[in-house]
């Protein structure tokens, strides 16, 4: 079985194409094109979908290209449906529905961050996993229970990513800002008291944001360093509680913040408190891809045919705890 995976949902047009041999999947290629906002702004949905319109044939040709097949090898074809931005969705969404009419081939809605996990899960090998969703547009706690994903804890307000990005940006990095800030945090050691707010067993990260800014102009570096501190440590105070509650012996990070190496550190340490296995998504894969969707995809082909072209959607807001997962 080869699938064909399409994402799109925020800064990311990417198409990937996956074999799929009994359990084990295969990714042939995986081929991306970033849209990079102006240095200091966020991403503007019109001008990120026009980016993903502008790439998408020749993203789709390198993709089949790379992967040595033609689009008549495709048995299925996914798209990320939601969550996301609502301009960039669509590009997907018709790239994918072009494709399922014309050469008829049956086509899956896939909802992104369940991507995110199904692909971790793939490439790491961990089978039952408390799982840290950390991206762009996620920060969540999560255990599979009763065919459904459940959180266990999640922001109040900004994400772990928009928190890094937005204050990345307001010291001149151009977004995504993520690695700029590792970099910098690892040439301080010195910390300087930020508010710590976790609310149960969720996070609220916009009080951390404003005060990061006001203690910026003594060191950057020191900045940086004690908002990765201190966001971290809340993170890992929430996944610490989780891992007590739901007894996982699996800790799974997947997303973009993923391939932070001091956020890891931490978890690592929780870990081994608790007696639990440690799994972080390969670097490569942390982030936004087309894999995420293709495998998604094709673990739902195991229980169902496709959807109908009427039946395609996408939905900006489509929570990973209101989908059954019958696979
Ligand atoms: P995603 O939405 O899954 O594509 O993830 C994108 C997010 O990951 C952005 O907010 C990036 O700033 C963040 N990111 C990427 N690399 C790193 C890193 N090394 N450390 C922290 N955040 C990162
Ligand atoms: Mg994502």
């Amino acid at each position: 079985m080869i699938g064909l995976g399409i994402e799109s949902t925020a800064h990311t047009f990417s198409c990937a194409v996956i074999k799929k041999n009994g359990k084990n999947g295969k990714i042939l290629s995986d081929i991306r094109k970033i849209y990079r906002p102006p240095e200091g702004e966020g991403i503007h949905p019109r001008e990120a979908s026009r980016h993903h319109i502008e790439n998408s044939s020749i993203v789709l040709s390198e993709c089949l290209q790379e992967a040595k097949v033609t689009i008549k090898d495709i048995d299925i074809v996914s798209y990320a449906a939601g969550p996301g931005l609502g301009p960039c969705l669509r590009v997907g969404a018709v790239v994918a529905r072009t494709l399922a009419s014309y050469y008829k081939i049956p086509i899956y809605p896939v909802n992104h961050a369940i991507g995110h996990i199904e692909l971790g899960k793939l490439l790491t090998g961990a089978k039952n996993p408390l799982v840290l969703l950390v991206s762009g547009g996620h920060t969540m706690i999560l255990a599979f229970l009763n065919k459904q994903w459940r959180v266990f804890g999640e922001t109040l307000d900004i994400t772990l990513g928009q928190l890094l990005d937005q204050f990345g940006r307001s010291i001149g990095f151009a977004s995504p800002c993520g690695v700029n800030i590792e970099n910098l945090a690892s040439t301080s050691s010195k910390y300087v008291p930020l508010p710590y707010s976790v609310k149960g067993n969720d996070v609220s990260f916009s009080g951390l944001l404003s005060a990061s800014k006001s203690i910026v102009l003594k060191s950057k570096a020191d900045a940086c360093y004690s908002l990765q501190e201190t966001a971290f440590a809340m993170i890992s105070e929430t996944v610490e509680r989780a891992l007590s509650f739901t007894e996982k012996k699996e800790l799974l990070i997947v997303g973009g913040v993923a391939a932070n190496k001091r956020l890891s550190e931490m978890l690592k340490d929780v870990c081994k408190r608790h007696g639990c296995k440690f799994f972080v998504t390969p670097l490569k894969f942390a982030g936004d891809c087309g894999s995420q969707i293709c495998w998604t995809g094709l673990l739902e082909n195991q229980i169902k045919k496709g959807v109908s072209l009427e039946d395609t959607f996408v939905t900006q807001s489509w929570r990973l705890d209101s989908v059954t997962v019958n696979y």
